[in-house]
């Protein structure tokens, strides 16, 4: 089971990928974390990777595919893996459909959480949390039952992350649009994308994502 999930930030892709990862037992795969692995452990790729990165240039494609490419012939990927956040551009589609078949494996599923663009944005930019005991509130739809008081602790102080402001959402989708959304159609050419209502609750999603891989 190789699965890539699709989608824009907020789309809800790293929850559904713990929840698959509890189900099937395959490992996340976050390009960060096998980055930071490769560095750690220092193989051939990570030294170069390490050089880039010191020398405070961005990781080429080709070192991440490298990345990848050893992360995925380690034994616990021997059954699947799902890709976290890559790839997030054409070019490196095409570069990981070519390491994969240089590895005789078939391309992943590509599941895409589709998303409604306004409501998204206004159900990222309404959040925040009780700066005390982090519980979670919604301007519109998670009010706390007594205004300004957190209903669980009492707390009369609340956050929000500063990335979760309507301007900072919608440039974040305008990225995702014009990077990785060309990938939904080149994957449905290749007839490997599924699609799903990722703007429905949690559970239904991951049922929704669950009736897709019963059919792989
Ligand atoms: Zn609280």
């Amino acid at each position: 089971m190789r699965l890539i999930l699709l989608g824009p930030p907020g789309a809800g892709k790293g929850t559904q990928a713990q929840r698959i990862v509890e189900t099937h037992g395959i490992p996340q795969l976050s390009t960060g974390d096998m980055l930071r692995a490769a560095v750690a452990a220092q193989t051939e790729v990570g030294k170069r990777a390490k050089a880039v990165m010191d020398a405070g240039k961005l990781v080429s494609d080709e070192i991440v595919i490298a990345i990848v490419s050893e992360r995925i012939d380690q034994p616990d990927c021997a059954n699947g893996f799902i890709l976290d956040g890559f790839p997030r551009t054409l070019v490196q589609a095409d570069a990981t459909e070519q390491m994969l078949a240089a590895k005789g494996l078939d391309l992943p599923t590509v599941i895409e959480l589709k998303v409604d663009d306004e409501v998204l944005t206004e159900r990222i930019a309404g959040r925040y949390t009780c700066a005390n005991c982090g519980t979670g509130y919604h301007d519109d739809n998670l009010k706390p039952k007594v205004e300004g008081v957190c209903d669980k602790c009492g707390s009369t102080h609340f956050k929000r992350r500063p990335d979760d402001n309507r301007d900072t959402v919608v440039a974040r989708l305008q990225t995702y649009y014009k990077e990785t959304s060309p990938l939904i159609g080149y994957y449905y050419a290749k007839g490997k994308l599924q699609s799903v209502d990722g703007m429905a609750d949690i559970d239904t999603v991951t049922a929704d994502i669950e009736k897709i891989l019963a059919k792989l």
